[in-house]
């Protein structure tokens, strides 16, 4: 084994003085370019420090400053080195922070703490390091940092009177908050006590001389003391120090959750309060908090004869109506068609008969129109709310919101618009629940985030905040009643947490990460068009979940190579009736046409579960998640099979390259009954053949890919559904969305038996569900041994350059340490490590 010396880490040649970059990301790329030049780091180096800086506040203080690599990205360090810069100027690290000896560490091993440990002393002799910053002796510096040896020759350590030996066991090493306790015990023992490890002694009064040990968990420490009851002094200190030990241990425990579910989060370096939340729309924003009070306006109750009041809430629904219209069209060329359809599902309630027979009843028993209307929707929407069901509770919101509208026709004198006195600066709207209608009229020029004490993920207003590219956190419950408006915040959508008062230093770490974000996103997007090859040439194929035609020009912009997944149902869901075989011919046809040569897979009908078709009348489920869905319905259902499938092999007919799939498959026999009508169809239309494949989305159909693998040609795996059927975690459920995890071990074992039982049968696996378009989920899945992911259009730049920077042998690795992780949070620490 070869053993790296203070001198092979620090040579000459990595030694640059009077260096002037003008920015700190100039220094880090001139300092690593020492370190590349030398042969010690891959030129990725370079950006993997970028990278870091993000996440991690690297100014150690005094000047000094240590950029290195994240954690995850080792395998770029050929060999430990360390390389110095030295810039008289200075440059601005951090707002405030000017650093003039940039020590940029590459670094496999911990070769470099004993640089470390020397840095750290240096800082506590400024005469000593201000002349370093000005020198013009390579070899001064040099010998500074790597004589670490000198002052412990001429001194050597030696314990006082009374001593014993202890083991550090804080997981976090000796790091300022508890050495800032040992401070103060000392300073009150009202003896002399000493810190000894090996050779090095502190002065336990003294932070920094504690910090500068260095010291780490695991390592033997000999304490010691003199002066009267220094045996009792001493036994109470390491009491003391004893008692630390717990709150340590949770310490790095809740660190390890708090920075693992959201690798990619921003990480503030002044750690300021935070209100956690579930993250509904990445990004990050700087705002000052515009706190919406709940509207709990009075409703005047001024009844008026039945027919007036008849026609003025005819009159108030026909002009709602009309302005919901307005209100989808609008939306849908800003943000999109799926995001009108929001709209579009409100204009329906505005017909629903039960409500307006209500509030007719209620104006028949002496009550005003308004004071009726409201009646009404209060009611319902509770009972919608109270159900239990968080679908049905987000229709309470659209409810509450179109009820609002009417209400405003109808008593025009009632403030009961919620954003109307935003502030002139950016503000992050924090609110108990936002309509869906106030969402999409957000004012994007001063609005910059939200935060919302209700509600899930998928919830209406989550959706739009996504389309918005507004960063949003859901779910914050009851805590952000208490803030005030005018506060300053850092709203964080990746990690769910809006962080409160942040320092100057937070704030231009945020800034900082908000500037390297989009820059990413811009070097993401100039290459979303190219394969997602690998650096060993290994290609994953790349398509999109597009249900129509319409949406394909933007999924193949995105860089999609074709559709992974076209969710069929969503025809039937938007229609209000069963679109016959002709129009769904029609719509197969189209997507063929606007896909070119593309590939299509479509998915048959997959009715059930959370989607729920009120025209089909089926019957009601207790459980409809395990009740009769997709192909159980299906198997059951001619009428709905039968003119799907004739659909698909006319259009097979056009020479497109398609294949069908069937959702929610569990046992042989259906896979093969279903091949049998597909065959039968077939060949009454003299069709083509096509691939026929199914979805992995149950426990039972994963552990048996095996045998299911002899009668399809494709797996393709719905890893949302295969996540709450292996977690026993409905996948609407806000209160369980941050455990329903994709990446919990288990899930992963599943897919790796997919990928396995299709191997043997020489099949090819995709997978459709939402952890394809995840980044990391992506990487892990390639090293399962996925040959094809199928996402929103809009994740795929992000997906393919994660691919694309990794090489297949190093996912393959990653995977079989997920396998083996513990626990879902231990999976995404493999993607969160720090160096
Ligand atoms: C899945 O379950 O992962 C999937 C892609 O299907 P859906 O989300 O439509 O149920
Ligand atoms: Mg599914």
């Amino acid at each position: 084994m070869s053993v790296t010396t203070p001198q092979d880490l620090l040579t000459d040649a990595r030694i640059r003085l009077g260096a002037r970059p003008e920015t700190k990301e100039d220094a880090i790329r001139e300092a690593c370019q020492l370190l590349i030049a030398s042969g010690c780091v891959a030129p990725e180096f370079t950006a993997s420090v970028l990278e870091r800086e993000k996440v991690a506040n690297t100014f150690l203080g005094h000047g000094v400053s240590i950029p290195h690599s994240l954690g995850k990205d080792r395998d770029l360090i050929l060999r430990d080195g360390i390389a110095v810069l030295q810039v008289p100027q200075g440059v601005e690290w951090n707002p405030g922070q000017t650093a003039r000896l940039i020590v940029a560490i590459a670094a496999k091993s911990d070769s470099h703490i004993a640089i470390l440990r020397r840095l750290t002393r240096l800082m506590q002799d400024d005469t000593r390091l201000s002349a370093l910053f000005s020198t013009l002796n390579p070899s001064e510096l040099a010998s500074a940092l790597r004589d670490d040896t000198a002052s412990a020759a001429t001194s050597p350590a030696v314990d006082l009177a009374q001593t014993l030996d202890w083991v550090l066991p804080y997981p976090a090493g000796l790091h300022a908050r508890p050495a800032s306790v040992w401070v103060e015990a000392a300073r009150k023992s009202g003896v002399r006590l000493q810190v000894r490890h090996g050779n090095d002694t502190a002065d336990p009064r003294n932070l920094v001389a504690l910090l500068s040990l260095g010291l780490r968990q695991g390592d033997l420490l000999h304490l010691s003391a003199d002066g009267e009851h220094a045996r009792d002094a001493l036994d109470r200190f390491r009491q003391l120090l004893d008692s630390l030990t717990l709150q340590e241990r949770a310490d790095a425990q809740r660190a390890a959750v708090q920075t693992v579910p959201t690798a990619g989060a921003w990480v503030p370096p002044g750690q300021p309060v935070a209100v956690p939340g579930i993250p509904a729309s990445p990004g990050l924003a700087i705002g000052v908090l515009h706190v919406l009070a709940k509207s709990h306006a009075e409703i005047p109750d001024l009844p008026v004869p039945l027919d007036q009041g008849a026609d003025q809430l005819n009159n108030a629904l026909i002009a709602t109506d009309q302005q919901l219209a307005a209100l989808a069209d609008d939306t849908a060329r800003r943000l999109g068609e799926a995001e009108a359809r929001i709209f579009k599902a409100q204009r329906e309630l505005l017909k629903d008969s039960d409500l307006i027979t209500l509030a007719c009843q209620i104006m028949v028993e002496g009550h005003g129109v308004g004071w009726s209307w409201n009646s009404a929707i209060d009611r319902m929407a509770c009972k919608l709310a109270a159900l239990g069901n968080p679908v049905l509770a987000g229709r309470a919101t659209d409810l509450r919101d179109v009820g609002r509208r009417v209400l405003m026709l109808l008593e025009p004198t009632l403030q009961l618009g919620s954003l109307q006195d935003l502030p002139d600066a950016p503000c992050i709207l924090v609110s108990d629940d936002l309509s869906p209608s106030d969402t999409a009229a957000i004012d994007m020029t001063r609005v910059v985030g939200l935060a919302i004490a209700q509600g899930g993920p998928t919830s209406h207003t989550a959706i739009l905040a996504r389309t918005l590219g507004l960063p949003a956190m859901v779910g914050a419950g009851p805590a952000l009643q208490a803030l005030r408006s005018g506060t300053q915040g850092v709203i964080d959508g990746v990690g769910g947490k809006l962080y409160l008062d942040p320092s100057e230093a937070d704030l231009a770490s945020a800034r900082s990460w908000m500037t390297s974000e989009a820059a990413r996103r811009d070097a993401q997007k100039a290459e979303r068009s190219q394969a997602a090859r690998l650096l060993d040439g290994h290609v994953v194929a790349i398509g999109a979940n597009v249900n129509l035609p319409s949406q394909v020009p933007m999924a193949i912009d995105e860089g999609a190579e074709g559709v992974g997944l076209m969710r069929t149902e969503f025809l039937f869901l938007e229609r209000g009736e069963t679109p016959d075989e002709a129009a769904q011919f029609a719509i197969y046809r189209d997507m063929i046409k606007a896909l070119g040569n593309r590939p299509l897979i479509v998915r048959a009908l997959d009715i059930g579960g959370d989607k729920q078709v009120a025209h089909l009348h089926l019957p009601q489920e207790a459980n409809p998640f395990l009740g009769v869905r997709g192909a159980r319905l299906l198997l059951r259902r001619a009428d709905l099979l039968e003119p799907q499938l004739r659909a698909l092999y006319r259009a097979a007919k056009l020479g497109a390259d398609l294949s069908i799939m069937f959702p929610m498959i569990t046992s042989v026999d259906e896979v093969l009954t279903l091949r049998a009508v597909c065959e039968r169809i077939r060949a009454e239309l003299d069709a083509p053949q096509v691939p026929l494949g199914i979805m992995i989305e149950v426990p039972a159909a994963a552990l048996q890919a095996d045998v299911l693998a002899a009668h399809v040609d494709f797996f393709s795996i719905g890893t949302n559904d295969l996540t709450q059927y292996t977690l026993a975690m409905d996948r609407q459920n806000p209160e369980l969305a941050p455990q329903t995890d994709s990446l919990h071990p288990a899930v992963l074992r599943l897919i790796r038996a997919t990928v396995e039982g299709a191997a043997r049968h020489g099949r090819w696996v995709g997978v459709c569900g939402g952890m394809a378009g995840d980044p990391f989920g992506a990487a892990l899945l390639t090293g399962l041994g996925v040959n094809e992911l199928s996402m929103t259009p809009r994740d795929i730049p992000a997906v393919k350059a994660r691919l694309r920077a990794s090489a297949l042998t190093e996912l393959q690795q990653l995977a079989t340490h997920a396998l083996a992780a513990e626990s879902a949070q231990a999976v995404r620490a493999l993607n969160g490590e720090a160096a």
